[in-house]
């Protein structure tokens, strides 16, 4: 499982508590229902983590602000027979087959959207996040878990996976490295500090901002599982 947790802009998001507490909170119920719960799909999981998030906050804090804390996800569940996953917002999960092909399982909407949405991060909170034909986080509203990504893979069908915030994925996707697959030969031969510190010092370098668009360094975390 991975979340990377929003950070408001403006401090204020209608909240007392902080984008830590509210990862600790989800990514906990997370756990715990996609281990105890094999009978829920990890859209009905997901749901369920957001409400119980949700209600430990809703007596004090303002649940229907545009910046109330919030995440992308990605979870992966398997036992010997399958594989699930779900994603939802701008991390990627990939997934490599046993005769070394890499599928990215993405949710592009971030992607997709009118450029002009994304100039500011005021515009984008006021037109774009959680919105009908924006693009969806982990916020307040269990409903959202519909927008995920899910699917299955047969167990035999993946020798390993790997999930990547889009601060870990910019070693392909923004400075163009290597494709999908070469990033999971990095994490599989230098593990994700590996990967991390390959796009640290891509960002270090690129003092011309050349590829670099928005922030200079942004939270990059990686999770990589051979099974
Ligand atoms: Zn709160």
């Amino acid at each position: 499982m991975l979340l990377d947790g929003v950070t408001p802009p403006r401090g204020d998001a209608g909240c007392v508590h902080s984008v830590p507490w509210f990862t600790a909170r989800l990514g906990g119920a997370l756990v715990e229902l996609s281990g105890s719960r094999r009978d829920l799909t990890l859209r009905e999981i997901l749901a369920e983590s957001i409400r119980r998030t949700a209600d430990a906050h809703r007596p004090t804090c303002d649940l229907s602000h545009v910046r109330t804390p919030q995440a992308t996800v990605v979870v992966v569940r398997w036992d010997e027979a399958g594989i699930e996953y779900l994603v939802l917002s701008d991390s990627v999960l990939l997934l490599e087959s046993p005769d070394g092909e890499v599928r990215a399982v993405l949710d592009d909407r971030l992607d997709r959207l009118p450029r002009e949405l994304l100039v500011s991060e005021a515009v984008a909170d006021a037109r774009a996040r959680n919105k009908e034909g924006g693009f969806f986080t982990a916020a307040a509203d269990p409903a959202v878990a519909e927008r995920a990504v899910t699917g299955r893979a047969p167990r035999a069908g993946v020798r390993a996976l790997a999930a990547m915030t889009d601060g870990a994925s910019r070693w392909t996707e923004m400075f163009g490295e290597g494709d999908w697959s070469a990033c999971l030969g990095v994490l599989d031969k230098e593990g994700p500090q590996g990967l991390i510190d390959r796009v640290r010092a891509l960002e270090a370098a690129d003092t011309e901002r050349e590829h670099v668009r928005g922030k200079t360094h942004d939270d990059a975390t990686a999770v990589y599982a051979r099974l």
